[in-house]
C-alpha cells in the first residue's frame, strides 16, 4: 500500500535521539529551547513555544488570549476539527464560516457575514499546505477587533505574497504529527512575535506555574504558585532532538513535495474529471495533502466506489476532510448541520487526497496517477 502520508527517519535522526537519551535531560532540558530557537528563525518569528501536539498548540492560544464564555471565533469547515475543538476546550463558540470552492480555503466574504460583536478570533487554515487569503482576512479582524491566527498544521514552508507562513497572522501554529511536513512523534509549535502571548502559552504548557526564579529565592527553592489552571503539555528532550535533525531536513522535504504535486499537475491537466485544487498565483505551496475534486456527475460511479477501489489497487488515499460542522458533537452541541457551509459541503462530496510524502518515488507516483486515471476512464458515463 502507498500510504497518503508517511514520515522519513534517518540514521541522524536516530542518533540525535540516541543522544538524548544518554543524557540528563530527557524533558525539559536544552533540546526543547534548541528546538524552538530554531523554528523561530526557521519562519522569521520572535517567540516559539513547543508543546506536545499540535492540537495542544490550538488550546494553549485560545487559553492565551482569553477565549471564553460568549466568545466566538471563525474558523473553515474544511479543517481537521482540533482547530474548531480548541475553541470549545475554552468554552468559546466555533462559527463556521465557508470556503472559497476552488481552494477550500476560507473565504474572506463569508466571513465578513457571520462577525457578530462577540467574535474574538479568525482561524485561517492552510488547508493542504497552502497559505490561506491573509490581506483579506486580516483587513475584516482588524475592523471588528479581533484576532486574526493561524492552523498552518499543513503550511510550515509556504509562502504567501513573498512572506513566510508563520509571520502572517498574530500568532501561528504547526504539528510534527508523523504525517506532517516534519515530525517528533506527537508534537506541536506556536510562533508569534508577541511576547506576552508566548509567556502566557509557556505558562499554561507547565501546569500554570509562575512564580519566578526571583520569588523562590526570597520564599524557599520549593516555592512556587499556581494562578491560572494550566496542564502538561509538555514536549520531550526526545522529541525535541527529533524535530532539530528533522528541520534540518524539511527544505529537502518540501521540495520533493513540490515536484511530485507538478507531477500530477501535468498529469491531470487536462482531464475534464479530474481537477486539482487551484493554487493561487501569490503563495508557494507547502503540499501537505494533494487533493483533487473528481466530477463524478461525469462518471457512473461514486466517491465511496472510485475509494474502495483505489485502495484495493494498493493507493491509500485519503478524504480531507469530513466538513467539521457534520460532526454530530457539533451538530448537537452548537446546532450545525447540512446547509451551514454548502461550498464546503458540496466539494466534500468531490474531494480524494492522493499520496504525497517526500520519500515517495516517481515510480509511486505513477502507479498513482495510472490507477486513478484507468478508473475515471472506465467508469466514463455514455455521453
Ligand atoms: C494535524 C492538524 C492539527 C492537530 O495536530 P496534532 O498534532 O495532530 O494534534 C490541527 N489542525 C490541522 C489543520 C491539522 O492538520
Amino acid at each position: 500500500m502507498i500510504p497518503y502520508g508517511k514520515q522519513w527517519i534517518d540514521e541522524d535522526d536516530i542518533s540525535e535521539v540516541l543522544k538524548v537519551l544518554q543524557s540528563d535531560w530527557l524533558t525539559t532540558g536544552p533540546c526543547v529551547t534548541a528546538f524552538e530557537k530554531s523554528v523561530a528563525e526557521y519562519v522569521g518569528a520572535s517567540h516559539a513555544v513547543a508543546v506536545s501536539s499540535g492540537t495542544a498548540a490550538l488550546h494553549a492560544l485560545m487559553n492565551a488570549l482569553d477565549i471564553k464564555e460568549n466568545d466566538e471565533v471563525i474558523v473553515p469547515p474544511i479543517t481537521f476539527a482540533a482547530t474548531a475543538n480548541a475553541v470549545v476546550y475554552c468554552g468559546g463558540t466555533p462559527v463556521f464560516a465557508d470556503v472559497e470552492s476552488d481552494t477550500l480555503l476560507l473565504d474572506p466574504a463569508k466571513v465578513e457575514q457571520v462577525v457578530t460583536d462577540r467574535t474574538k478570533a479568525i482561524i485561517g487554515v492552510d488547508f493542504a499546505g497552502q497559505p490561506c487569503d491573509y490581506e483579506p482576512l486580516k483587513k475584516l479582524a482588524t475592523e471588528c477587533d479581533a484576532v486574526l491566527l493561524s492552523d498552518a498544521c499543513h503550511a510550515i514552508g509556504g509562502r504567501y505574497k513573498g512572506r513566510d507562513v508563520g509571520t502572517l497572522a498574530h500568532a501561528t501554529v504547526f504539528s510534527f504529527h508523523p504525517v506532517k511536513h516534519i515530525t517528533t512523534g506527537e508534537g506541536g509549535m506556536i510562533v508569534t512575535d508577541d511576547e506576552n502571548v508566548a509567556h502566557r502559552m509557556r505558562v499554561f504548557r507547565n501546569h500554570g506555574i509562575t512564580t519566578d526564579f526571583k520569588q523562590r529565592e526570597e520564599k524557599g527553592h520549593w516555592y512556587y504558585e499556581i494562578e491560572k489552571l494550566g496542564y502538561n503539555y509538555r514536549l520531550t528532550d526526545i522529541q525535541c532532538a527529533l524535530g532539530i535533525s528533522q528541520l534540518k531536513k524539511i527544505d529537502a522535504f518540501l521540495d520533493r513535495r513540490r515536484k511530485i504535486a507538478s507531477r500530477y499537475d501535468a498529469a491531470f491537466s487536462n482531464n475534464p474529471v479530474i481537477s486539482p485544487l487551484t493554487v493561487r498565483k501569490d503563495v508557494l505551496h507547502a503540499y501537505h495533502l494533494y487533493v483533487v475534486k473528481i466530477e463524478f456527475d461525469l462518471l457512473s460511479i461514486d466517491r465511496e466506489t472510485l475509494f474502495k477501489m483505489m485502495r484495493d489497487e494498493g493507493i491509500g488515499v485519503n478524504v480531507h476532510y469530513i466538513p467539521v460542522h457534520y460532526h454530530p458533537f457539533y451538530r448537537q452541541n452548537f446546532n450545525t448541520g447540512k446547509g451551514l457551509c454548502p461550498v464546503a459541503e458540496k466539494a466534500y462530496e468531490q474531494i480524494i487526497s492522493l499520496p504525497i510524502f517526500p520519500q515517495m518515488t516517481n515510480d509511486d507516483v505513477q502507479t498513482v496517477i495510472e490507477s486513478l486515471d484507468r478508473i475515471v476512464h472506465h467508469h466514463r458515463k455514455h455521453r
